[in-house]
This record gives C-alpha cells, structure tokens and sequence, in this order.
C-alpha cells in the first residue's frame, strides 16, 4: 500500500526553513523591488546572490533538474511542495534557480541541446547568470501552431530569420531567446516548425514594446526580427522538431505554474478566514454568518481538490517519466487552475469590502492572474479538448440505441445470473 499523504519528516524540515526564509527575507524584497528579472540591476543582484548563496548551501539550488545539471534531482513531487511556498513571492522562484521561462528553457536545452549549447547558455543560465526568454507566440496566433508565420530560411552556414513573436515574458532582461520559426511551409503543420537561439544582441532583432500584465511581476515583449542571421549550429535539436521541443518544455511549465498557484490560492484561502475571525459584526464576526461560512466551506474544498489534483500530476510525472504519459492530468490541472483562483480570490475580495477591492491588497492581481493562467500556455478551451479526447480514448463503443445502463437489459441479465448460480446450487444439493 503506498497510498501517502504525508511528506517526509526530513524534507518537511526543509519545507519549514523554506518557510521561514522566504516570509522573512525573500517576500519584503517584491514591496521595493516588483520585477526581479534585471540581473544587471545594481541593487537587485546585490540582494539575489547572498540570497542564492543561502538557497544553495541547503540543496535547495535548481529543484527541478537533476544532479549532472547541479539540481538536487528531487522531482516534481517534492518540486510542488516547494513551489507551494515560492508561489506567494515574486522574488522566490529565482532565489530558488526555477522561475519561469528559464526553468523550462533550461530543460529544453538539457534535452536538445548539443554540448557547446550547452556550455555557452545553459552553465551560465543555470548559475543565474543570464536570463532567457522563450518566443513562441506571434500576432497572428498562439494556441494554433499553422498560424505561426515567422520564417527562418536556410542561406549557406546561416539562418534567416523574419517575423514578430509577442507575449514573450522577461524578453527585456534575456541574453538568449528561443525561437520557434517556420523552416518548411510545405511539411505537414507539426513538422513545419523548427527552434532556434538567438543572442539577444542579434543584428536585426528589436523590442518593439513591453506589455505590462497586472499580477505579473515580469513584462512581455513583442519582438521583432528583420533579415536576423544566426549560424546553422543555431538550430536546437534538428530541423522540423520545434513542435516536439515546445511540448517538452510546455508540459513542465504548466505543472509549475499550477504548483505555484495552489500557493496564491492558499493565500487568499488564510486571508479569508483572518477576516472572517477578525471583522465584527452586529452580532459576533463576519465568519459566524452561515453566508460566510459557506464561502469557506466552498473554498476549502475547492483548494483542496485542486491541490491533490497538482500533487498526484506531480506523481505521476516522477512515476511516468515522459509529460506525453501524462497529457490529460496535466491538461486537467490547467483547466481547473484558473477556475479555482479566480473563485477564491473573488470571495476572499468580497469579504474584505472596500479594502479588499484596493490595490493594497492582492485580490484585484489575482484574479487578473487567473485570467492569465487561462491563457498563457494554451487556453481553456484546448485543454479541455486534449483532456476529453484523452479520456474518451480508453471507452470501447457499446450498443449505439441502448446505453449499457439500460435497465431492462440489465434485470434481464442479473435474472440469468440468478437462474445459473440457483441451478448450479440445486445440482450440488
Ligand atoms: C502573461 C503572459 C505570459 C506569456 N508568456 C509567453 C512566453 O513567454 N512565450 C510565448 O511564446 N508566449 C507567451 N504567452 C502567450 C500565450 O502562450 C498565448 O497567449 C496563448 O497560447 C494563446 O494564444 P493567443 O493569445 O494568440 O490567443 P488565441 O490563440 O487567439 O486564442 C484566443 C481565444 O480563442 C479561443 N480558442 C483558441 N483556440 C481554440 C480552440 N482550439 N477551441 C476553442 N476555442 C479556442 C479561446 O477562447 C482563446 O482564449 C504569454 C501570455 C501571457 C498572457
């Protein structure tokens, strides 16, 4: 029997360090310091690396990659208890070597990346020297990879590349982008598109703007390439994968982003219930309303589904080892993200009134943030789908007129069952 909700006790003491830290050193830094994505910011990188320094003398470094990448190698399961700390400060997941994009651009260079890739982007991004950005979507479409139009032509030992990406997060603070581009128009939609490094600092490409997204400590960038040249080693795995590489680093990114929202549910779960303790009423407090205990009740059984749906995906990963394995939870997971934090958050803003409507508290961010969750990563609605089609694969078709609960068929066949099994015992008389 290995059915365990229980983490144990020695990383439960890690949890409770990781606690600690971050409520008391990391979580101030996000009040001054709102975007800690610039490593070349002064004053940002003086407060990261002793920080870091911290983080790493506690096996804590890079919790997401194994050991020959410099990470614990501790897996997804352990991955998501941590994360359900990190996940209320914007700071937290790169004190910890796993915020996002890099974490999952990290991955795909650990997979694709030849070994000279690997030394001149992934060494340096895995120390939390440089940042990385990841450049998939386009003006024209995100969730449909045939409406992808930036095209990288072969011409000699390099690479064209023409287009515009946007939506690309930290773009700004990048050494290095990873574009997906298409290099063969003609080939069937999932083999038209290839990934590619770019140097940030590539002739060509320009930030043509920054978008701010509320809730979002990072800004996205709409970048635009004209006549980018790039060498042929540029090309990460080989020509015609790119769809390949974006579901490996895709799936990842998901489950982490849901890790890290059961710490912002969490969040606004523990705010609701102070104020329900907290706020006076004609008669008692808020929480002694039954109006308000039912928001309670409610929220603590969405939270908590939601958080065992995350910890069984993250199981199932280590258990599976192969994110395709592992489609339809992780689809799930995304569609009921979103749901979830907006329902909390919405109930949490409305409990605190006036205040709870006000910038200085989250609600307001938070249930922008879970609109984002609803896109970023693919919508809603393509979730959905990949999560119905996986499951309705495992269903035979029955008898298209009579469902199979019909029950006159049903008492038909428990009375011949009976009839058999009487007989059968009458014989043996
Ligand atoms: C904060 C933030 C950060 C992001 N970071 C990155 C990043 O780092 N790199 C990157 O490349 N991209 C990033 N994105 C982009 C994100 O991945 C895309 O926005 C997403 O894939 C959706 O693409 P789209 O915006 O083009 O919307 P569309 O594809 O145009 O979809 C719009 C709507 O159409 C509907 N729809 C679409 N397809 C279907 C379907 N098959 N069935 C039914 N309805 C459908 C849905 O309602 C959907 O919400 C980020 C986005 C946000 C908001």
């Amino acid at each position: 029997m290995a059915w365990d909700f229980e983490t144990d006790p020695e990383y439960q003491k890690k949890l409770d360090w990781v606690a600690e830290f971050v409520r008391t050193e990391v979580e101030p830094l996000d009040l001054i310091y709102p975007n800690p994505y610039d490593r070349r910011h002064p004053e940002i990188r003086a407060l990261m690396k002793p920080l870091q320094q911290k983080v790493k003398d506690q096996q804590l470094w890079a919790c997401h990659l194994g050991p020959e990448l410099g990470g614990p190698g501790y897996g997804q399961l352990k991955l998501a208890l941590l994360n359900e700390v990190l996940g209320t400060s914007m700071w937290a997941p790169l004190v910890f070597g796993c915020q996002a994009p890099d974490s999952g651009n990290a991955e795909i260079l650990a997979h694709f990346g030849t070994p000279e890739q690997q030394a001149k982007y992934l060494r340096p991004l895995l120390d939390g020297e440089i940042g990385s950005c990841y450049a998939m979507t386009e003006p024209t479409g995100g969730s449909d990879p045939t409406a992808f139009r930036t095209r990288a032509v072969r011409d000699g030992d390099e690479w064209v590349i023409n287009g515009e990406k946007w939506f690309n997060s930290a773009a700004e603070f990048a050494t290095f982008h990873i574009v997906m581009a298409v290099t063969d128009p003609e080939a069937p939609p999932h083999q038209r598109l290839s990934m590619f490094i770019v140097p940030a600092d590539a002739p060509g490409l320009e930030i043509v703007k920054n978008f701010t997204v509320p809730g979002f400590s990072e800004h996205e960038g709409h970048l635009r390439f004209t006549d980018v040249r790039v060498p042929a080693d540029a090309l990460l795995g080989t020509e015609g994968l790119g769809f390949i590489v974006a579901q490996t680093r895709l799936g990842g990114g998901r489950v982490h982003h849901a890790m890290r929202t059961v710490a912002l549910v969490r969040k606004a779960f523990d705010m609701m219930c102070e104020r329900a303790v907290s706020r006076p009423m004609r008669k008692g407090v808020l929480g002694g309303l039954q109006m308000t205990q039912e928001k309670i009740a409610d929220s603590w059984i969405e939270m908590e589904q939601f958080r065992l749906l995350v910890l069984r995906t993250a199981w199932r990963i280590d258990k599976e080892q192969d994110y395709l394995k592992v489609r339809h939870d992780i689809a799930a997971i995304k569609v009921a993200m979103p749901k979830v934090m907006h329902d909390i958050a919405q109930r949490a803003m409305h409990l605190h009134g006036a205040i709870g409507v006000s910038t200085d508290l989250p609600f307001t961010d938070m249930m922008t943030y879970a609109q984002i969750m609803a896109i970023a990563d693919g919508p809603t609605e393509v979730h959905k789908i990949t999560l119905a089609r996986e499951v309705l694969k495992a269903y035979a078709p029955g008898d298209p007129v009579y469902p199979s609960g019909y029950r006159p068929a049903l008492v038909e066949e428990a009375r011949q069952l009976v009839a058999e099994r009487l007989e059968h015992t009458i014989a043996n008389l």
